[in-house]
């Protein structure tokens, strides 16, 4: 694409030149020029993009959570009850904010981005420990307290200091929307998960609904390569999650969404092979995990599916409800694939059945919209969700971060 800009760039400098009646100009100097314009234009062009997708992912998964929130804990039978048989298409706005309000997943995403942007500077070892910082700050909005053991441990040196925290600044974010006991559980130790030390054996969903900034923070790179992005994801899974099954989902996801944000290892890859580049990368980062294959099976039957003449509910029904994340994880692959050109399509779908909705809801907007850009998604969806400029301020914050 760019011979083509630089040939229409030389074409206009020269007929600029002609006019001007500047014959002395050589074909060096136009050609010097034209070259020099052309990389500023597409400098320019791969900024916007990856400032828009940076967007869509956060945006995304901000309405996936606000669609699937009011059903979270209703059955498929009873969201057909109450909202017809295409099930909930459109938000349904909390009576007194007026709002499409996002829950907990939304909220624990904007404390990773918050987190993520307090490590700038700080050796890579230490991005987790600012995360863990940021999720203690995330704690106290639920709380209305401190970690009850945040004396002791990583949590009293995490405690100490200034919150640095903005968004312990709006109010919003204290509203308590059912809130992942799991992750309240682990925040209150005292102790910080890691991958050597798990917390606890939970393969909650909590883990891998937070962790999508992971993959925008940095524009992998030599010294930030993808496999070190995967890694990331996990680790800050694995901060609240400490079964292998809580953390590795959230590896791939974060290949998934730093493809569609970035681009893959080779040009024009597509979702489905994105899926099969992250378990490749999964398993070299998890060589000794014995659960490796049941999460590629039910990742290959996923991405099978969507290729399906079946109904959604049929289809999701088979990959399970989505309260763990490996099934989270294989639901939201499941509708990207099968909708990846249509956002709310893909949505609608991750939301509408008898599991985890805001969570199947949020991963899948993540993707989608890291794949789409916030071109992508529909004005619509825009127009009524809470936070929406706080959240657009994040992405950008975070597109800065990287450097576009
Ligand atoms: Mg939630």
């Amino acid at each position: 694409m760019s011979r083509e800009i630089t040939a229409k760039i030389t074409a206009e400098i020269a007929s600029e030149f002609a006019a001007e009646g500047t014959a002395k100009h050589t074909a060096e100097i136009i050609t010097e020029r034209a070259t020099k314009d052309t990389t500023e234009l597409v400098a320019k062009d791969t900024s916007a993009l990856t400032q828009d997708r940076i967007r869509g992912c956060l945006i995304g998964g901000a309405v996936g959570d606000a669609l699937g929130y009011p059903v979270e804990f209703l059955y498929y039978s009873q969201i057909i009850y109450h909202f017809g048989e295409k099930g909930i298409t459109e938000y349904e706005l909390d009576a007194q904010e007026g709002k499409a309000v996002i829950s907990d997943d939304t909220q624990m995403t904007l404390f990773t981005a918050e987190g993520l942007l307090n490590s700038a500077g700080k050796e890579t070892e230490k991005i987790p420990y600012e995360i863990y910082r940021s999720y203690l700050n995330w704690y106290q909005t639920q709380m209305g307290r401190q970690s009850p053991e945040s004396g002791k441990g990583k949590a009293s040196k995490a405690n100490s200091g200034k919150a640095n925290s903005r968004l312990m600044e709006i109010p919003e974010l204290y509203v308590c929307r059912a809130p992942g006991s799991t992750c309240l559980s682990a925040l209150s130790s005292g102790r910080m998960g890691d991958l050597e030390e798990s917390i606890n054996m939970s393969k909650g969903c909590g883990g891998i609904m937070r962790v999508a900034p992971a993959a925008l923070y940095r524009k992998p790179d030599e010294a930030f390569t993808k496999k070190e992005i995967d890694l990331l994801g996990a680790q800050l899974a694995a901060i609240t999650h400490g079964h292998p099954l809580g953390y590795i989902p959230a590896a791939v996801l974060a290949h998934i969404v730093s493809v569609g944000v970035y681009g893959g290892s080779r040009p024009g890859m597509g979702l489905a092979d994105a899926v099969k580049e992250a378990l490749e990368t999964a398993q070299e980062l998890f060589p000794e995990s014995g659960f490796m294959p049941k999460l590629a099976a039910l990742l290959d039957r996923a991405a099978e599916l969507a290729g399906n003449e079946k109904e959604d509910i049929e289809n999701i029904c088979e990959l399970g409800g989505g309260w763990v994340a490996e099934e989270t994880l294989a639901i939201a692959v499941y509708c990207s694939i099968r909708y990846c050109d249509d956002f709310s399509k893909g949505v609608i779908a991750a939301v509408n059945h008898s599991g985890d909705s805001d969570s199947t809801g949020a991963v899948t907007g993540n993707i989608l919209g890291a794949w789409l850009g916030l071109e992508g998604i529909e004005e619509k969806w825009l127009r009524d969700l809470e936070l929406r400029e706080l959240i657009l301020e994040m992405a950008d914050h975070l597109c800065t971060g990287c450097g576009c």
